[in-house]
């Protein structure tokens, strides 16, 4: 069995319910979303999820989650002195509105340990990580992280990141685009979202993000945007696929992280790349038709 490592930052995840004060309480991330819909959609694949947690009630509840999901834990890492961090949805007039409380959570240790990390990816066939994952690392982590997925790599493994800028996380702009270009440099297959790369990067089309990123040295780019045109890159051939029109959205939380494990379930099991797009965003489709992030699509 082939073995696929996400790395990152699981969160508790408060959303509000009719009753004004009630909520209700789930886990969610974008990594631990990725691997989520990974499993479900590759069961021949074992999908581990990486991160570190605490040694509170909710961190247990957290491995329960995903061991129950088919989730490997085995690296999990437990921290003595802090926990998973969280957030609250807030809802006004449909429009959901976040705050966080994510500032020590242990997630951001993860990588602390070169070490662990490298012990961990030498038995990965694929490696998959995001922006938000690089973002929220402390100390060395940034440096640890990527020396490790270097290492990986050079021994065979695939190396897939989702670039997923959030500005909020990083001290500006200069600095994200940095390590994101960096991180981009150690990856096999890279999956930006165009419109977030046209804000922070000045890309004028999805063209200039997907040659930015060949440029960066992938072998493929696929650059998502929205409803809009999906342009890819792959060993040197060029293409677009447009992705089916949904006229009945309800949430388009996850609409990335989803469309990557749809993407790479069928990758994995030998589709070219413009049927593993199509796939992909057949696996967002559904999702988008579906409340929160984590929709039970299979
Ligand atoms: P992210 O969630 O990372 O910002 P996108 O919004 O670009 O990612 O969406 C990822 C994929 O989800 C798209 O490539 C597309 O396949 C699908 N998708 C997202 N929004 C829509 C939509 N409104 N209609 C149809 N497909 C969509």
């Amino acid at each position: 069995m082939k073995n696929l490592i996400s790395v990152g930052e699981a969160m508790v995840e408060m959303s509000p319910q009719s009753l004004p004060g009630h909520f209700h309480m789930g886990f969610a991330g974008d990594t631990l979303n990725t691997a989520w819909y990974a499993i479900r959609l590759s069961p021949n694949w074992n999908v581990s999820f990486m991160t570190a947690i605490g040694r509170d009630k909710t961190s247990d509840q957290l491995v329960s989650f995903l061991a129950d999901a088919g989730i490997d834990t085995t690296h999990v890492q437990r921290h003595d002195d802090r926990t998973i961090g969280l957030y609250m949805i807030a809802l006004e007039k449909g429009e959901r509105h976040f705050s966080y409380w994510r500032g020590q959570s242990a997630a951001r240790q993860l990588a602390a340990d070169r070490a662990r990390l490298d012990e961990a990816f030498a038995q990965a066939d694929l490696i998959y990580f995001s922006g938000i994952t690089l973002a929220v690392q402390e100390g060395d982590g940034r440096e640890n992280l990527l020396a490790a997925i270097a290492a990986a790599r050079s021994a065979g493994c695939q190396i897939v990141f989702d670039t997923n800028l959030r500005p909020a996380l990083w001290d500006d702009n200069e600095q994200m685009c940095d390590w994101v270009s960096k991180a981009a440099e150690v990856s096999d297959m890279i999956l930006p979202s165009h419109d977030d790369e046209a804000v922070h990067f000045g890309d004028a089309d999805p063209e200039a993000t997907r040659d930015r990123y060949v440029a960066a040295g992938a072998t493929t780019v696929v650059v998502k945007n929205g409803p809009r045109t999906i342009h890819y890159q792959h060993e040197g051939r060029q293409g677009v696929v447009q992705p089916a029109i949904v006229s009945d959205v309800v949430d388009t939380t996850a609409a990335g992280d989803s469309f990557n494990a749809g993407l790479l379930a069928a990758y994995v099991e030998g589709a070219a790349i413009p049927e593993a797009i199509r796939a992909a965003s057949n696996v967002a489709r559904r999702v988008i038709k579906g409340r929160g992030a984590l929709v039970p699509i299979k």
